[in-house]
């Protein structure tokens, strides 16, 4: 295994659309190896996600992991039942709900920086998992979150993209410092 380096912002992979990933691939020795590859990067970075792109790899696959004690996203509690390692490939995204729930969001893509971004927080995922074996589900909360985001790199979106608004990006380290708080202070009052 090993740590793959990842494309900050700026670098045109980035914003590519990635290609489909041939179903006769999957099993082979060097696609298992780069998803090995790819867990072991987001693990290192503590990452939820990472898309192949953000590796420098143009195919249609993301790694997702959502743990109870992500020091990256500690505001979003626990993972619960959603908790676990799960690959996606050649991916479908159908949104089920027209209420968007806002988050904010980081990549490791655009190292240092969070953006609010609103989001339908219900949808229906329909993708090979990394035996190659098809597979639907539906998926809410901070995972629907998580998987859209990803799989906007699949189409070369970053989450600045989509910020409810300009102002709302802002640097993790003032993030900490204001932000998590004010947003326990709302929830207190
Ligand atoms: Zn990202």
């Amino acid at each position: 295994m090993a740590i793959l380096s990842v494309a900050r912002m700026g670098h045109p992979i980035l914003r590519r659309k990635a290609k489909p990933v041939d179903p006769m691939e999957i099993r082979t020795k060097e696609f298992q190896s780069l998803v090995d590859d790819m867990v072991e990067t987001m693990r290192d970075l503590d990452g939820v996600g990472l898309a192949a792109p953000q590796v420098y790899r143009s195919i249609r696959l993301a790694v997702v992991e959502l743990t109870d004690d992500n020091p990256r996203y500690p505001e979003n509690g626990g993972a619960g039942e959603l908790s676990g390692l799960q690959v996606f490939i050649n991916p479908k995204i159908t949104k089920l709900t027209r209420k968007k729930a806002r988050n904010w969001e980081g990549c490791l893509s655009v190292p240092g920086l969070r953006g609010l971004v609103a989001r339908p927080d219900k949808v229906r995922v329909k993708y090979l998992d990394r035996e190659g074996k098809s597979r639907t589900r539906v998926v809410e909360g901070f995972l629907a979150i998580v998987l859209q985001h990803e799989f906007d790199h699949l189409d070369g979106v970053l989450y600045v993209d989509r910020l409810v608004d300009s102002k709302f990006l802002v640097f993790e380290e003032e993030f900490e410092k204001h932000v998590i708080n004010e947003v326990d202070s709302e929830a207190a009052s």
